[in-house]
């Protein structure tokens, strides 16, 4: 599902590589986490899954989509195709509940039919029922957290990307949101998952990527979170 082949990123000529040489596979289905210290190239490999940013060499895949090859106007495609979750929710603050994860139907055209439909639907499957009207100012970490996983699973993508989706949150809560994102992966979609949380990456048992300074130096497909 997605696919990195010799992928080195130089931001600038002068600097060391944020991603060196870097090749690895994340079959369809799989959860995995990515773990690594601050600054080891987590986040530019999700710039690059989404095309925020070009390699300086070697290939991206995902899906059907060669990312790096990919002409501008089929980026919106492979976008659908992704869904994000962030550690800081990013919701907008003046719709409620329900209307941030319209938002996502509605920006690619979906009729109004269908998002009266889907919208109650992935709320009940995140665990807001009953919370469709509140804003995101009146909800818990854990809640703005599930609207925001709502969002991003609602046009059913291929892939979920999630930047330490608990890195704002206690660990009771952190359980819960990881539990939601286990049930998405369960029913079939693809999840990447950047964290610090050694307590959710023992329990989870599923494949570990390490990154250290812009390489993989572990690649276990029932890890722990190790000595890291
Ligand atoms: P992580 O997500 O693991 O913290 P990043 O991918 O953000 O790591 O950073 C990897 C390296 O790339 C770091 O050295 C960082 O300073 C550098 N870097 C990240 N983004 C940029 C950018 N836009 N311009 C220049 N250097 C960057
Ligand atoms: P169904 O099997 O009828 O789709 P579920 O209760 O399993 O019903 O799911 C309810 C709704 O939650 C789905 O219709 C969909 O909107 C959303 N949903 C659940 N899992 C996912 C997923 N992995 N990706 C996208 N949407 C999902």
């Amino acid at each position: 599902m997605i696919k990195l082949e010799n992928v080195t990123m130089q931001y600038k000529a002068s600097s060391r590589p944020a991603l060196k040489d870097l090749s690895f596979e994340v079959d369809k289905g799989e959860f995995a986490f990515l773990i690594g210290p601050s600054g080891s190239g987590k986040s530019t490999f999700f710039r690059l899954l989404l095309k925020e940013d070009r390699p300086t060499s070697g290939d991206v895949y995902l899906g059907e989509f060669h990312v790096n090859k990919l002409r501008a106007r089929d980026v919106p495609k492979l976008r659908q195709s992704i869904g994000c979750v962030f550690q800081d929710f990013r919701l907008l603050q003046k719709k409620t509940v329900a209307e941030n994860v319209a938002f996502a139907l509605e920006v690619i055209g979906r009729p109004r039919s269908t998002v009266q439909r889907v919208v109650p639907e992935v709320l009940e499957y995140v665990g807001l029922e009953g919370k469709h009207d509140r804003m995101p100012n009146e909800l818990s970490g854990g809640e703005m957290q599930r609207v925001a996983i709502a969002r991003a699973i609602v046009n059913r993508p291929l892939v979920l990307l999630a930047d330490e989706p608990t890195g704002n949150l206690d660990p009771e809560t952190s359980e819960e949101i990881v539990d939601v994102l286990d049930r998405v992966n369960r029913r079939g979609t693809t999840v990447v998952m950047a964290t610090h949380d050694r307590h959710i990456v023992d329990a989870m048992r599923r494949r570990v990527l390490e990154f250290d300074n812009g390489q993989l130096v572990r690649n276990d497909p029932q890890g722990v979170y190790g000595i890291g």
